[in-house]
């Protein structure tokens, strides 16, 4: 066991790894591959699982190249497009927790989200972030 476990270690040197690219192909490629099996008609449904496969195959490669550079600098392109989908996902999960509770607005000058205590009212608002005041009506 140890040994096996040191020859996998060594196989993993110098490896590039998991990162935020990998994980949308991994995710992307189950997706793919659960959605072709609601296809029912031949050509589409092997497209579809076709195309999940490449993600896999692809998501592989990059884990397991010794490019790191490469691999690193394809990463710095996605993640900001990462970042963007991850934020709009977790602003619309905080939305939908608390949704009874508190009010989202966008700071009109900053365009920041910004957290009212959903209290009936007119309110004056502060952005934190730069400042900008204006006024907001809860009924
Ligand atoms: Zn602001």
């Amino acid at each position: 066991m140890q040994n096996f476990l040191y020859k996998l270690q060594e196989f993993f040197r110098g490896r590039y790894g998991f990162d935020e690219l990998n994980g949308t192909l991994l995710v992307l490629s189950i997706i793919l591959n659960l959605v072709s099996r609601f296809i029912f008609s031949f050509w589409p449904r092997m497209i579809v699982s076709i195309i999940g496969f490449i993600f896999f195959i692809v998501c592989i490669f990059r884990i397991l190249s010794r490019n790191c550079y490469q691999r690193e600098k394809e990463n710095n392109v996605y993640k900001p497009v990462y970042t963007k989908v991850r934020d709009f996902f977790k602003l619309t999960y905080k939305k939908f927790k608390d949704g009874r509770t508190h009010r989202y607005y966008k700071c009109p000058a900053c365009k920041a989200q910004l957290r009212v205590k959903n209290v009936k009212g007119e309110h004056t608002i502060r952005c934190p972030k730069c400042g900008y005041q204006f006024k907001k009506k809860i009924r």
